[in-house]
């Protein structure tokens, strides 16, 4: 290998590196972003394809710190959370873990922001700009 070689190779290396750094950085940018109430819709889609699903986990944990429903299209605060963890349904005759629906004001949120998070791609960061971009889909309302 020329030096010359080996100094190309170093540079693409440094390069990666600073892309990678770059594209970590602009996926926490969005989960701050995302903590905050009132986020318009074509926002909230248009950054989901620069995060990854544990980027996403945070803002739910955070909203939740912060009593704010975990679904980030959601601006309703949390009130009377249960500290329970599970929930028994006597009907049913089952326990049900209330872990994560307890971050969300409804049955609705939580299952929109289950769906959400299932569409978040799981390719590294750094190398989205190579990929198409997904178009998300929102829950319905209805359903
Ligand atoms: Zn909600």
């Amino acid at each position: 290998m020329t030096t010359e070689k080996g100094e190309q190779l170093r540079q693409q290396l440094i390069a990666a590196v600073v892309k990678k750094r770059a594209a970590i950085a602009r996926a926490h940018e969005i989960v701050v972003r995302l903590l905050e109430p009132g986020i318009p819709e074509p926002e909230f889609l248009s950054l989901l394809c620069e995060i990854g699903p544990p980027n996403y986990s945070d803002i739910v944990d955070e909203r939740e710190i912060n009593k704010l429903c975990g679904y980030p299209l959601c601006s309703t605060v949390l009130e009377n959370v249960p500290k329970q963890k599970y929930s028994i349904s006597a009907a049913k005759n089952k326990v049900y873990d209330i872990t994560e629906r307890k971050k969300f004001c409804s049955g609705y949120c939580f299952k929109a922001s289950e769906y959400i998070k299932s569409q978040v791609p799981t390719s590294p960061l750094w190398l989205r700009d190579r990929e198409t971009r997904p178009s998300f889909q929102l829950l319905s309302r209805n359903t």
